[in-house]
């Protein structure tokens, strides 16, 4: 489950009424637990049965949404069940307490039903309270399966939903597959593909460039100045899009083809550096993370799995016998084995190394992937595949 919390700006009335239903689950709720104190036992469907009682009591009780008055009970049931863990366990509880002071309930659970989200029109349509205008900042993911209505004590009002990401269990490939994130390439893997950052990303960088260069000469605040900084904000904009579509579409290639991933952790020290950094190397940097976060997000809804190892030497390290070289200077593209003589593409060694480790130290089992007839140690980057930079 996942949460979105979203700002909506209710009119006065719809305001009125929200507040005076808060008041109404509140009643309801000290009803509820009255009732419960007074025959203990009591279970939590007799309350839910209870609440159609009240209703004929209170007939006001009627303008709330149905749904919203049961998650009341929902709630004074999960209060007691948590009380009773905190006791079993040693904590010095008293007993649930009821909510007297006015306002002190502050929300209105629409569950499964009884709001309508219109993205289109930017519009939240919640039974007995009418349509409220929301600030959609962000997609919601998945399926929708709440909301919760929240007002703040500064009397801003916010919608939070649920939402619930499906996993989609993609069948089983019987491959595992070591990456090297990097400079002269975006990934190097194991089998020997290589991925560059794609050509436009590199366009819309030299934009932003010009866009900076243009913005610096005109004076600050100016009618100029103005419109220029929306000119920059815009092609960033779109820079990180173009970059988030191509990380989402080389993700889903890992995680389509093998059931298990090895990457390198990604330290901060490694994207952090001296502050002058250059452009270009910001936006890799920021990449390297950004694809390392969609795809462990992608691999955990596939049923794939993503195994972390730590990153050193595996430049320096042969993949074939083992033995650390003295030095490799990061123009030196071609790794050099001086005990076997192992010739090999610098990033496709340190790749089949991630992916040795992976095996390794992530799973506890040497032997269950790694046999050299499925990863051929001795292979060089086919040149066919080198430069690929289309999904
Ligand atoms: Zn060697």
């Amino acid at each position: 489950m996942r949460s979105y919390r979203f700002r909506i700006y209710p009119s006065k009335a719809q305001q009125e009424r929200m507040l005076q239903h808060m008041e109404l689950c509140r009643w309801l709720y000290n009803e509820l637990l009255r009732a419960i104190r007074e025959n203990p036992s009591l279970g939590r469907i007799d309350t839910q049965r209870l609440i159609v009682e009240l209703k004929k009591e209170k007939p006001e009780l009627k303008e709330v949404y149905s749904k919203v008055l049961q998650m009341v009970n929902h709630q004074l049931w999960n209060n007691l069940t948590v009380l009773k863990a905190l006791k079993k366990n040693g904590h010095k509880v008293g007993r649930l307490r009821y909510k007297t002071s006015p306002n002190s309930w502050k929300t209105l659970n629409y569950n499964q039903s009884g709001f309508k989200l219109d993205e289109e029109r930017k519009r939240l349509r919640l039974s007995k309270v009418g349509e409220v205008p929301i600030k959609l900042h962000r997609r919601i993911k998945g399926k929708i399966k709440g909301v919760i209505i929240k007002r703040t004590k500064t009397g801003k009002w916010y919608a939070i939903f649920q939402a619930e990401e499906e996993p989609e269990p993609l069948p089983r490939t019987g491959r595992a597959v070591g990456i090297d994130l990097g400079v002269a390439h975006f990934v190097v893997d194991s089998d020997g593909n290589a991925f560059e950052n794609p050509l436009f990303l590199e366009k819309s960088l030299e934009r932003i460039k010009k866009i900076q260069r243009r913005l610096s000469r005109k004076q600050k605040g100016s009618k100029n100045w103005e419109r220029e900084r929306i000119k920059l904000a815009k092609a960033y904009e779109k820079l990180t899009n173009q970059r988030n579509d191509f990380l989402h579409k080389l993700a889903l290639y890992y995680v389509r083809n093998y059931d298990i991933i090895v990457v390198e952790n990604l330290k901060p020290k490694n994207m952090v550096g001296n502050g002058n950094k250059s452009l270009n190397r910001r936006l890799l940097d920021s990449s390297l993370g950004a694809f390392i976060r969609i795809l462990s997000d992608k691999a955990e809804r596939a049923g794939r799995r993503v195994v972390f190892v730590e990153p050193a030497y595996t430049s320096r390290t042969c993949s074939r016998c083992g033995f650390v070289v003295e030095e490799l200077p990061l123009l030196e593209r071609v790794f050099r084995c001086s005990k076997c003589g192992l010739v090999m593409d610098r990033d496709l060694n340190a790749s089949l190394n991630i992916l040795k480790r992976g095996l390794d130290e992530g799973l506890g089992r040497p032997d269950c992937l790694w046999r050299e007839d499925l990863y051929p140690v001795s292979c060089l980057m086919r040149p066919s595949s080198r430069g690929k930079s289309s999904l």
